[in-house]
């Protein structure tokens, strides 16, 4: 029998509804007055699938059995093409480091177009790492094994914790060799080559538009935005004026939420650029990106960024911002008020501050912010979290087990959040006593609010991750993945598909960075190769 993915509808309206590229060669070259250029996937050698999620396969209706078959192993490393799928690159451009930097593009990603599901849901479909496009710019298009395994996973387990994201379908080994110098210091070596998968109801950015934009191909501007409101805001109405601004003010919302997540599990992009950035506000782009395990607002994975940290955890809010401005710069031709976009930027700062307070609430057990109290109960709680290292997730799952209602003694506070420590020596007599002033103070907020300690922990747990993707557990199913070990790759896929859960088997995936770890390449320093 035909094999399900071939019996797939595939609408492919991106390419169907917007003007491509008249030129189908591969080389290297601005593509104006056009969204797209068809780009055909690069064969590769001997592809092996080194996981799947099934949860993202059943988006569109495949089952397990489905992606356990060498059909799908050679779709996806880009060998074949699945009846109904058009193979395209997407064009746009992007502020990179705070700077225009002109045309990007789907360097080394691929889309294998939009699959309609049963219930009538489209999603379209994306390899990265599967070769050269007209977008790549001198670099080869392809991405090795370890970026890869951070994309999957990361996507995967972002899902799970309930934060906009794209999606990742398989992750699959190409039997090529691909030259990366890691830390750009004249050290290339040899790596695995490998392609991901990647499932999102769109892959349209903010640089989508800003592209259009700076070359004053308003017309185009319009027809990509025309399309996107169509297809991923059709509750907005037909466009017009009024619907471009309810959209914009939209797609500030959606960041603000998105970002609030973010300071919630602790996650770190890295690369906040305006082509990492999802029109709806979906984490996109797993490059160096990382966790906090001791809290550090100051804190970039990116050695890339490491003088300027200008995407460190504490500043994404500001550069989200940042970002939408430039946004409203590129639609500014289809609307021509300053006032009405000025509005809704401020209306995603205040989208973010209360979200913000409200997501740190939850944190805490809280019932609702009361700003009066809360306020600066938040701001010292994150002063105290900076004087000793504290391990963020830790921290908050062992303060939901504080009782406030048996009044601990000093020692016993103490006791439980032992664990969230790094170094026990920062631990002074003045941290002490800070410490157990704001433990006091918390525990007399969380007695007016007259909750159990039983429900205030479950709603904690709900929110306050045991586990995450923690920057040393990702090197470490790196590792073995290089050595052909696939099996810890499988293990973290299947612990970070119940974050919140105690799942006691894998108590040792919940652990704090250890020593190790501390200045390890891949566990505290990431750069851009990959
Ligand atoms: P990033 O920093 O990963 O978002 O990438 C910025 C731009 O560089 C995008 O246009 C990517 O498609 C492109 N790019 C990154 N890595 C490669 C690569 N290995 N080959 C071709 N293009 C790439
Ligand atoms: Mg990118």
């Amino acid at each position: 029998m035909q094999h399900k993915l071939n019996r797939l509808h595939f609408a492919n309206h991106f390419v169907q509804e917007l003007p491509g590229d008249t030129d189908t060669s591969p080389y290297p070259r601005q593509v104006k007055g056009a969204c797209y250029s068809f780009a055909a996937p690069t064969p590769v050698r001997a592809p092996r699938l080194v996981a799947c999620a099934s949860e993202v396969a059943a988006l569109f209706d495949l089952s397990d059995a489905d992606c356990h078959t060498d059909f799908f192993t050679q779709v996806f490393a880009g060998n074949q093409l699945a009846t109904g799928m058009q193979a395209y690159a997407m064009c746009y451009g992007g502020h990179q480091f705070g700077h225009w930097a002109g045309q990007l593009g789907d360097g080394r990603a691929i889309n294998l177009g939009e699959v309609v599901n049963a219930k009538g849901e489209c999603w379209a479909l994306q390899l990265k790492g599967a070769g050269l496009t007209p977008y790549s710019r001198g670099a080869d298009g392809l991405a090795v094994l370890r970026s890869s395994v951070r994309e999957f996973l990361c996507s995967e387990a972002m899902y799970h914790l309930g934060v906009p994201t794209t999606r990742a379908l398989s992750l699959v080994t190409t039997g090529e060799q691909v030259v990366r110098d890691m830390f750009y210091d004249g050290n290339p070596q040899a790596e695995l080559g490998a392609v991901v998968c990647r499932v999102a109801p769109s892959f349209i950015r903010f640089g989508s538009f800003e592209i259009h934009a700076a070359r004053q191909d308003v017309a185009l501007l319009r027809q990509l935005l025309d399309y996107t409101i169509r297809h991923d805001f059709k509750h907005l109405g037909e466009p017009n004026t009024e619907v471009y601004l309810a959209w914009f003010n939209e797609v500030c919302e959606k960041t603000a939420e998105l970002i609030v997540h973010w300071q919630r599990v602790g996650f770190v992009h890295g690369v906040m650029n305006t082509d990492n950035m999802s029109i709806l506000g979906l984490t996109i782009d797993y490059g160096p990106y990382g966790w906090l395990d001791n809290y550090d607002p100051d804190w970039t994975p990116n050695t890339t960024d490491r003088a300027e940290r200008r995407y460190r955890y504490g500043n994404q809010a500001q550069i989200a911002g940042w970002n939408l401005n430039q946004l409203a710069n590129a639609i500014y031709p289809l609307i021509e008020q300053v006032e009405p976009l000025q509005a809704a930027l401020r209306h995603y700062s205040t989208c973010f501050i209360n979200g913000y307070h409200d997501m740190m609430a939850e944190k805490l057990g809280l019932q609702v912010f009361e700003p009066e109290t809360d306020k600066v109960l938040i701001e010292d709680l994150l002063k105290l979290l900076s004087l000793a290292e504290t391990d963020m997730s830790i921290f908050y799952r062992r303060l939901a087990d504080i009782s406030t209602e048996s009044e601990p003694s000093d020692q016993q506070l103490l006791a439980v959040l032992n664990e969230a420590y790094y170094q026990p020596a920062q631990l002074t007599d003045a941290v002490i006593a800070q410490t157990l002033t704001w433990l006091r103070r918390y525990i007399a907020r969380v007695q007016q609010d007259k909750t159990t300690d039983l429900d205030r922990k479950q709603r904690m747990d709900a929110v306050n991750p045991k586990y995450v993707l923690r920057n040393y557990l990702a090197q470490l199913a790196i590792d073995k993945a290089e050595q052909g070990d696939n099996s810890m790759v499988n293990e973290l896929l299947e612990v970070l598909r119940h974050p919140y859960d105690e799942q006691a088997q894998y108590q040792q995936w919940a652990q704090k960075r250890p020593d190790w770890a501390r200045t390890k390449a891949g566990c505290s320093m990431l750069s851009c190769s990959s």
